[in-house]
């Protein structure tokens, strides 16, 4: 635990740490976030702003083919009215995150939005895209209207379980999802990526993996966060192979630890899936080595329809509810909220430093 860097094998020897071991993996992550980053959280508002995808992920409650859900999708003053409640609450960053569209119309959607946010903020809003693959092209243009960040998990760095995992045609390819990873990196997006945990199929090795493609990737940021079934997706026949929640959600809080020991400086968010299974997950994260939280700031009466997994939580609340809750979590956890700062993440700040010195 006191190493620098891990092996395949220490790695699958932490990950099955358990009672005061587990403990002090997690004491360790918190120590090394304290250190490099500093006990400050900082928030992401989330606009979930449309459910309608063109992809059928195994997985997901919203893909194309769940004909259980009603489709949505946020007007543009919708979106603009949820990005001022995160300025004038001081968020100082948003992320606009739907399924997945690629069309010219939705390109040219995204660009004009993100210029208008641009505007409405004084420019101060950072902003993160949470919108899946798209070209290289696509993603230079939204990068160039105002975006810095962009977060496309890799789900699973081994092609066997991805495989598995989507439908076995050329939209669910894990060739293009690493294209598109990496052309978010040459643009010079703080790139960000993740996994779940805890699938079907899964096994610790596929974990210890991941954890070192995404050091050997020098992603940024990371946001994983536990695998949840949800009843109308093909994956769902497949419950009886998981962990109970409580392995998963220990599984992907030893995995946010170790991240944060191994990338020292990189950015972690505590996702909104550990609190389907513990209602103090983010908190329980943000102990472990989270530094980054993403408040939902939906319109409540959009958030029944944004259910990627069941039991996702604070779907009957509105953006303010959120706020003064979350605020009196944090503190609980021993953390203080960088209000108004953008929190970018150090790991790239020095990364492009050391690009430009050659
Ligand atoms: N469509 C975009 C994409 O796929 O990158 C962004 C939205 S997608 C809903 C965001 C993330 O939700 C996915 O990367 C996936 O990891 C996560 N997700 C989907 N279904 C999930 C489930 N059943 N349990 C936990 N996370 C899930
Ligand atoms: Fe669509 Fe993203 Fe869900 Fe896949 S994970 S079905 S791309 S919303």
């Amino acid at each position: 635990m006191n190493k620098e860097d891990f092996s395949d094998e220490e790695l699958l020897r932490l990950l099955s740490a358990e009672g005061e071991e587990r403990n002090m993996l997690y004491k360790k992550g918190a120590r090394i976030k304290a250190d490099y980053v500093g006990r400050k959280v900082y928030y992401r508002g989330l606009v979930e702003f449309s459910n309608i995808c063109g992809k059928n992920c195994n997985y997901c409650g919203i893909r194309r083919d769940n004909k259980n859900i009603r489709r949505y999708t946020l007007t543009d003053k919708e979106i603009l009215d949820a990005v001022r409640f995160a300025y004038e609450n001081k968020y100082a960053s948003v992320v606009l995150q739907s399924g997945e569209v690629e069309s010219k119309g939705f390109t040219s959607r995204i660009e004009k939005l993100l210029r208008e946010i641009k505007h409405i903020s004084n420019n101060e809003l950072g902003v993160t895209l949470s919108l899946g693959e798209q070209t290289r092209d696509v993603y230079r243009r939204w990068f160039d209207a105002g975006a810095h960040r962009y977060l496309l998990r890799i789900e699973t760095s081994d092609p066997e379980l991805f495989k598995k995992i989507h439908p076995g045609d050329s939209r669910h390819d894990f060739r293009r999802r690493l294209e598109c990873l990496q052309s978010i990196k040459d643009i010079g997006y703080q790139t960000g990526t993740g996994i779940m945990v805890g699938l079907p199929f899964q096994k610790p090795e596929d974990i210890a993996g991941d954890i070192l493609f995404m050091r050997d990737f020098d992603i940024d940021m990371i946001g994983l966060g536990p695998y949840i079934e949800h009843r109308d997706t093909p994956m769902f026949r497949y419950r009886k192979l998981l962990l109970p929640p409580e392995e998963r959600f220990h599984l992907t809080l030893k995995t946010i630890a170790l991240l944060r020991i191994i990338m020292k400086d990189i950015n972690i968010a505590a996702a909104t899936a550990m609190q389907a299974i513990d209602p103090l997950g983010r908190e329980k994260a943000l102990m472990a080595g989270a530094n980054v939280i993403m408040p939902n700031i939906t319109p409540g009466k959009y958030r029944d329809s944004y259910k990627l997994y069941e039991n996702k939580p604070c779907t009957d609340e509105e953006a303010e509810d959120c706020n003064s809750c979350l605020e009196a979590r944090i503190h609980m956890a021993g953390d203080e909220i960088g209000y108004g700062e953008w929190g970018d993440s150090k790991h790239y700040i020095k990364r492009q430093y050391n690009e430009k010195q050659g």
